[in-house]
């Protein structure tokens, strides 16, 4: 990439801290911690389920455009952008966090206070990290930093589940500044040691069996598609894991049949597979097709003269790509020593992020936790509690400048 680091990272990010501009903008994050968790208050307070990420996009465009972000817009995926135009484009620079939450459009995002903590769903994953977004360009916009290199601020959608990045996706492969992009930094939930540059790889699928169906004593004997799926299930728990790259699989949903006494017509159900590299996912891929066909084949081989066959769909439904950006690269190095300066000791980790996405384009790209601390991910009683979270803004802000670095 184009960095504008023109010494080691180290020196860089030591550099920006005696610059008096910078000095001031890192302790906004102190002096404004409360207006920072009001504002969270406000995002995570709209709605954000899976695939209904409009309301809150809206609500960042307006907030881009108060800061003053120029070319602000709700690209055709859904994702909001905001630019931050330096002396020059390059390098550019995304500073990203995600729309979406797990939740579905039933659920309320009311935001309840209880002492230190916020309790919401999504509060934390990733509301952290959307008003990270807000934090950081207020104050650059307030302390007048002005950036040799361009930031392009983006509210993702798509990250969750089913979402299978697809807001990244477009952002980098089919959007207008998809050629653009040279580095990229999301935030997803909270935290201030961990650096996010390994891309945990993962595949989903949706495998449905379906057969004639019939009555469980008079037609027995047709090939049930739930007993087929049972084989196929008991097959991919027998899989021989390697111990290193940690590689899991999941049965997470099972679904089938309408009653005791039928053979049933259909059954399905929801299979994630993970592993840290893409030889290790490729190999359970094979294995785990291979085990739905010859659970299929068998559960056939017993069927009466005549019967129909059983027939199989296996849909791929989600698709993560795996990778790192090494530890020694300028965007890792960087954060390494930005976190040594908020005086907390980095820890480099493996997660499915939207940085799976730029990492596997070639464009380095990492994932911070936003500040704070949080529980219950992922479940209704999510929360978050805001304290310190200047710390984990400080160490943000000087891995984006570091990288776009100042006008000089
Ligand atoms: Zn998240």
């Amino acid at each position: 990439m184009s960095s504008a680091l023109k010494t080691s990272p180290a020196l860089t990010a030591r550099a920006l801290l005696s610059v008096p501009e910078v000095a001031r903008a890192l302790s906004f994050f102190e002096t404004n911690a409360a207006a920072i968790t009001d504002e969270q208050i406000r995002i995570c307070s709209i709605p954000g389920p899976a695939f209904g990420e409009r309301a809150r996009a809206e609500y960042l465009a307006e907030k881009f455009s108060a800061l003053g972000l120029t070319e602000v817009e709700i690209d055709e995926e859904g994702n909001c952008l905001g630019l931050l135009e330096g002396t020059s484009r390059a390098p550019l620079l995304v500073v990203s966090a995600h729309l979406d939450t797990v939740f579905s459009a039933d659920t309320d995002f009311t935001v309840v206070r209880s002492g230190e903590r916020l309790l919401a769903p999504g509060i934390a994953d990733d509301g952290c990290g959307l008003v990270a977004l807000i934090a950081l360009a207020r104050a650059m916009q307030t302390e007048r930093i002005c950036p040799e290199g361009s930031i392009l601020f983006v509210g993702t959608v798509g990250e969750e589940g089913e979402g299978n990045l697809r807001g990244v996706r477009h952002l980098l492969t089919r959007g207008r500044w998809a050629s653009k992009v040279e580095a990229f930094l999301s935030f997803d939930g909270p935290g201030v040691d961990r650096i996010t540059n390994r891309a945990l790889g993962s595949r989903r699928y949706r495998v449905e069996i379906t057969g004639p169906g019939g009555h469980s004593w008079g037609d027995f004997g047709l090939p049930n598609p739930v007993h087929a799926l049972a084989r196929a299930v008991a097959k991919l728990a027998g899989y021989p894991l390697p111990r290193e790259p940690r590689t899991t699989f999941n049965v997470g949903r099972i679904e089938g049949g309408t009653s005791i006494n039928s053979i049933p017509e259909k059954a399905a159900m929801d299979v994630d597979l993970r592993s840290g590299a893409d030889v290790e996912l490729q190999r359970l891929d094979s294995f785990f097709r291979r085990a739905v066909k010859q659970a299929a084949d068998e559960e056939n081989a017993g069927r009466r003269p005549g019967d129909p066959l059983l027939a199989v769909k296996v849909d791929l439904i989600g698709e993560r790509p795996s990778g790192e950006t090494p530890a020694d690269s300028p965007l890792v190095e960087l954060a390494l020593e930005a976190t040594k300066i908020v005086g907390i000791e980095p820890r480099l980790d493996q997660s499915s992020t939207d940085s799976n996405l730029p990492i596997s384009l070639g464009i380095p790209a990492i994932t911070l936790g936003a500040g704070g601390t949080s529980g219950s991910s992922h479940t209704l009683a999510e929360w978050f509690d805001p304290t310190d979270r200047a710390v984990g803004l400080k160490r943000a802000l000087l891995v984006v400048l570091g990288i776009v670095g100042l006008q000089a």
